[in-house]
């Protein structure tokens, strides 16, 4: 007995570590306990082991030889902790008793956690991800979101309905923080309308650490405990509060824990109030002048802009600021004006809001687009800022986005590449003689593997619909239709992104007729998969998914289309694993980066975009497809119907041809050698262990210089 005792101790301590999420050995322990009940809890280790009975985990023990696999996850949990023969350890061992603090509105770690919406949380999830693997001395912090974004179904007029759930506590992969005398640790902001108080939460993910800020603590108002309920929920009073909350509840958070960051990394403008506490602090603790603190706070923070689009970037009135910031303001000894010019691009123009984006561009020294082209956007954009130089002479820089490799590839396709790449690439990942085996693997090797990451995807489908459907009560009919949707042997393009208007999710739908056409030719047909949600507020992107419903419905089309209620990170790995090509037709060059691509052809699946954010760079003409030539035009909607013209002459003369030319064993064999090409030329580049590694190199060796272990704090 004591044997099983500890089974489920040891299944507890692996499920209180995110490393999980990025083990299929550890997954499938897990699943194959009860695959149910698996499902049912949302993937959620901790609810899972609080829901199954001890005695079910003991009659199955014996059938899935669960001793051995339960010391082998286990062991290799602990032996991956205290590794230290890490890229980290031999290239940025200057970070270790200084470690970097990356400073993020939301973090993407896993379907269970439900603390982000989309790309930009994900990216920061794959971000700590990979800084775990390499060994990167990193800290994250972010907000426990207790009711998370929303969760998206459908009405029967195909009108998104959004509903909130409460997380509960004891059922989240999170611990209480601490202090050494035992007591919670609280955070404290002072403002003009009031003291705000958080509580912290710590996450672990694999070696990195994760706090999380809540405001649900007795000692708020009733409206402040709601400040941390939903992401992206308020007006802007609210979302001033939330971002005082994370940049400077973030800091102090970290002067109570005794930690000091060499790096201050802020993703994305939300954290940008951290450097106002940074610059406070140090002018406390060294009797300097504001002017001297800038510097120095500056010159060690990095700053990262995710979007070209305007409101994207947000802005506060300043009487707004003066009420939240007036404190600080003052203990920085700034007059109103200067205070309020921080964030401003013209300082003495009144008129102007405070923007997060300019705060943040005049705090950091080391500052970065996502991707070639979004580097270039935000030099134009940002110019005005400084009038002194020329646009190319901006201080912007680019790293492009990657993905965490093993969150997102499929273990069939892992064990392809274990078989092939060798069993260590993972830690080669980024070396492009890594991905020259892809040469050595059979096609129809290839072929396989990604036929039955497609059949999963399908299955996964129809229960999703079938679901749908019983909950909206659509019928006999329907239920039949949901069960036989999509099929094996035609063309799968996806499409699964926020529903923001420049994304264009209906491009593709333009022509009724076309379109029937091809859903509908007897020899190459295609077929369509969506999910996306719009933002609660935004009554377009609600039309544009109604009008997507109504196509779906079409009997031509109900087949062939699907739509795929509440996209999550569930659901994106379902589609990015199992599509045979993934379309994206963001209106160029408004898609920052855009990843979901990143995760796709890592599966086998191809590209077909426009020459936006990272495709601008990756595509070479034999590794995917190319939706137009990079166009742009003043017009949105010349620019539209160019694009959807360009769109169709793409799939039409190259992708649907390409899929269906078949030799005589049925293989595409031009098909495959594109998969391989895309492996090849994008899998040393497009990832996270790249991209993390760029930062280390390009801004926070930089950004940490002269400040060293041996320096008084
Ligand atoms: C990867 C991912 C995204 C980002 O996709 P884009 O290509 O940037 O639009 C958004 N949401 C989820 C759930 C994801 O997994």
């Amino acid at each position: 007995m004591a044997g099983q005792a500890q089974i489920v101790d040891r299944l507890r301590e692996l499920a209180r570590n995110l490393w999980w999420t990025w083990q299929p050995n550890v997954i499938n322990l897990f699943r194959d306990l009860d695959p149910e009940l698996w499902r049912s809890t949302d993937h959620n280790p901790v609810e899972f082991l609080k829901k199954i009975p001890t005695e079910l985990i003991e009659r199955r023990a014996v059938d899935l030889a669960l001793h051995s696999r339960v010391d082998y996850a286990f062991r290799r949990l602990h032996d991956y902790l205290k590794n230290d023969d890490s890229w980290g350890a031999t290239h940025a061992a200057s970070l270790r008793c200084r470690p970097v603090a990356y400073f993020s509105m939301e973090f993407g770690l896993h379907e269970s956690l439900p603390i982000y919406s989309g790309g930009l949380g994900v990216l920061a999830g794959d971000h700590l991800k990979s800084a775990s693997d390499l060994g990167i001395p990193l800290i994250g912090i972010g907000v426990l979101w207790d009711e998370g974004y929303f969760r998206q179904s459908l009405n029967t007029d195909g009108w998104q309905q959004e509903t909130y759930l409460e997380a509960d506590e004891d059922l989240l992969p999170i611990e209480a923080v601490r202090l050494a005398n035992g007591k919670l640790l609280v955070v404290s902001i002072e403002s003009h309308v009031g003291t705000l108080k958080a509580r912290v939460w710590r996450v672990e993910v694999g070696r990195t650490t994760l706090l999380l800020l809540d405001a649900n603590v007795p000692e708020n108002s009733e409206s402040d405990r709601k400040l941390t309920s939903r992401l992206y929920g308020g007006d802007a009073k609210v979302r001033i509060r939330q971002e005082l909350l994370l940049g400077v509840g973030g800091v102090k958070a970290l002067q109570a824990l005794d930690i000091h960051p060499s790096v201050i990394h802020m993703n994305e403008g939300h954290s940008a109030f951290a450097g106002l506490e940074m610059i406070r602090a140090e002018m406390e603790a060294e009797a300097i002048p504001f002017a001297e603190a800038v510097r120095d706070v500056a010159a060690m923070t990095v700053f990262t802009t995710h979007t070209p689009v305007a409101a994207g970037h947000d802005r506060f009135p300043a009487p707004m600021v003066e009420e939240h910031l007036g404190k600080i303001r003052e203990a920085l000894h700034l007059s109103y004006d200067d205070f309020m010019g921080l964030g401003r691009v013209y300082p003495s123009d009144t008129n102007e809001l405070f923007c997060m984006t300019v705060l943040a561009l005049k705090l950091s020294r080391h500052a970065n687009g996502v991707s070639a082209l979004h580097g270039a956007v935000s030099r134009r954009m940002w110019h005005p800022l400084y009038p002194n130089r020329t646009e190319e002479e901006v201080p912007i820089g680019h790293i492009t986005n990657g993905v965490h490799a093993l969150t997102w590839l499929a273990p069939p396709m892992r064990e392809l590449y274990d078989r092939h790449l060798g069993l260590d690439w993972p830690e080669r990942i980024r070396d492009p003689r890594t991905w020259r085996a892809i040469e050595t693997v059979e096609d129809a090797e290839l072929w396989e593997t990604q036929q039955v990451l497609k059949a999963r995807l399908i299955d996964f489908v129809r229960r999703r619909l079938a679901v749908q459907c019983e909950r909206r009560k659509d019928g006999d009919e329907a239920m039949k239709r949901a069960g036989t949707v999509l099929d094996l042997n035609v063309l799968t393009i996806g499409f699964a992104r926020r529903f923001a208007t420049y994304k264009r999710a209906n491009l593709v739908l333009r022509d009724a007729e076309l379109l029937s056409d091809m859903i509908n030719s007897t020899d190459k047909p295609i077929q369509l998969v969506f999910a996306g949600k719009a933002h609660p507020e935004d009554q377009y992107g609600k039309e544009l998914i109604q009008n997507i419903i109504k196509k779906a419905r079409v009997p031509r089309f109900s087949h062939r289309i699907v739509f795929v209620e509440d996209y999550d990170m569930n659901v994106a790995r379902h589609l990015v694993q199992g599509v045979d090509v993934w379309l994206n037709n963001p209106r160029r060059p408004q898609e920052a980066s855009g990843t979901s691509g990143e995760k796709v052809f890592l599966n086998g699946g191809l590209n077909f975009s426009i020459l936006d954010g990272w495709w601008a760079e990756a595509y070479d003409g034999a590794n995917g497809f190319a939706i137009g030539f990079g166009q742009t035009h003043s017009s949105p909607s010349v620019q539209d119907d160019r694009d959807y013209s360009a769109l169709l002459t793409t799939l039409r003369e190259q992708v649907v041809p390409l899929f269906y030319d078949r030799d005589a064993t049925g293989l595409p064999r031009k098909w495959i050698a594109r998969q391989k090409a895309a492996m090849k030329t994008l899998g040393w580049r497009f990832n996270a262990d790249r991209m993390v590694m760029d930062y280390v190199m390009n801004s926070y060796l930089p950004a940490a210089l002269g400040l060293s272990c041996s320096m008084p704090k």
